[in-house]
């Protein structure tokens, strides 16, 4: 599949400084507020600006797009994304032939300082209304360590882990954009030796390194998508940080699953990139073992060379970073998750999100929590200020960030951060 606006050889008239996450051939979509106070409204990132799409639509650059122009001063994305990939892929064609530096049908210069606006002066807010989200458990590096703390070394994964792509349906309400401080939660915990929980702070809060899907297509109640077409119902991907009270999680989860240990918060990135403009990283899973059911069968490469990291920033000290994993790890692709979230026909909606579960690799540095970086809490790691950690401190600052790179061009996410403030 040739896609114009990934063309690697494209350059921006906007200035784009090396080492950006968003050069002309990413062009994510986001929901942005001018801190001037004006109404929210669809934005693109280039370089270090933003794009506002209302500008460019009210002069009528996207009129014979067939979209319309309401959809780009709305609050969320889902209106834009429900108008399938036909369009918003034209619209992001579009927008990258404008931002060419080979454009010469108009005058940059004259509307740019209309349009064009430096990300430092607007707010980017949660850019979609999320109706369902799913949190799935597909990396087998994760599994395997986590079933390996908790069961056995031996025989880590569950007997269906190699069969399905286990999942859990988590909380919509509470999913927040980066920059939104997160509260310790409160919760019931068993202490070590005792018989009866006791409540208070969590004392094993934690983060999960994850990539999340956008669904861009709705479903029927009863209807399912077939694994081949699976990745026509995913517009595009956000960083995902799903942060856990391992304490909380580890009292209550027997027998259905996290909930209260999960579902105080999860912070995701502003910035939704477009799964055709990741194209260009798109590499073979692992192999996976014993065969899948025909159900779950895919044809071609279905993962991401996504390079993935998460850093530390204490409340008074320097950001450090304490894990570097990849996309590429997960046993389980996005398609193989959406066919199997859709097999007993549960319908799915535009702007359910579907999160990957944790990102760990195969060596220590590359776990995606800091119950595997700490292994239980049992090795310390330590900043750069001299302090340790075995899960985080109150003012803690998790920042994700996540990009691929290809052919000199580096298409990003952005970041995921957010700050652990103490429990009330
Ligand atoms: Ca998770």
């Amino acid at each position: 599949m040739t896609i114009r606006a990934n063309d690697p050889s494209l350059r921006s008239w906007v200035d784009v400084p090396s080492g950006s996450d968003f050069p002309i051939q990413n062009l994510p979509f986001g929901i942005a507020r001018r801190k001037s106070g004006d109404a929210p409204g669809v934005v693109v990132a280039i370089g270090e600006q933003i794009a506002d799409l209302r500008v460019l639509a009210e002069h009528g650059f996207f009129d014979d797009l067939d979209i319309p122009r309401a959809v780009f001063s709305q609050p969320v994305l889902n209106d834009l994304i429900a108008l399938g990939k036909a369009k918003t892929s034209a619209l992001r064609n579009r927008i990258s032939q404008l931002l060419d530096s080979d454009f010469d049908e108009w005058d940059a210069s004259e509307l740019a300082h209309f349009f064009l606006f430096p990300q430092t002066e607007v707010e980017m807010l949660m850019p979609l209304r999320v109706g369902d989200y799913t949190d799935f458990y597909s990396s087998i590096e994760h599994a395997s360590n986590v079933g390996a703390m908790f069961r056995d070394p031996q025989n880590p994964l569950l007997p269906n882990w190699r069969h399905l792509p286990v999942g859990y349906h988590g909380r919509a309400s509470s999913i927040v954009v980066s920059g939104t401080p997160i509260r310790r939660p409160k919760g019931q915990t068993l202490p070590v030796g005792a018989d009866v929980p006791v409540f208070g702070p969590s004392a094993r809060m934690d983060f999960e390194l994850e990539m999340a899907f956008v669904v861009g297509k709705n479903t029927q109640l009863g209807e399912s998508v077939p694994v081949a077409d699976a990745e026509d119902y995913i517009f595009g991907l956000m960083l995902f940080n799903d942060w856990s009270a391992r304490d909380i999680q580890q009292w209550e989860y027997v027998p259905l699953g996290p909930f209260l240990g999960k579902n105080f918060g999860s912070t995701v990135s502003p910035w939704v990139v477009m799964l055709e403009a990741l194209e260009p990283f798109r590499v073979a899973g692992p192999k996976q073992e014993p065969e899948v059911l025909p159900y779950l069968q895919t044809e071609g490469p279905g993962n991401f060379d996504l390079h993935l990291e998460v850093w530390i920033r204490p409340e008074k000290g320097e950001a450090a970073r304490v894990c570097l994993s990849n996309f590429k790890y997960m046993y389980w692709n996005m398609a193989q998750q959406l066919a199997h979230h859709t097999v007993n026909g549960c319908n799915i909606q535009v702007g359910d999100m579907c999160a990957s579960g944790t990102i760990s690799g195969p060596d220590a540095g590359s776990y995606g929590s800091m119950l595997e970086l700490s292994w239980k809490g049992t090795r310390p790691i330590a900043l750069p200020d001299g302090s340790t950690r075995t899960f985080l401190n109150d003012g803690d600052e998790v920042i994700l960030r996540g990009w691929g790179e290809r052919n000199g061009v580096r298409v990003g996410f952005g970041e995921a951060r957010g700050a652990l403030l103490s429990a009330i």
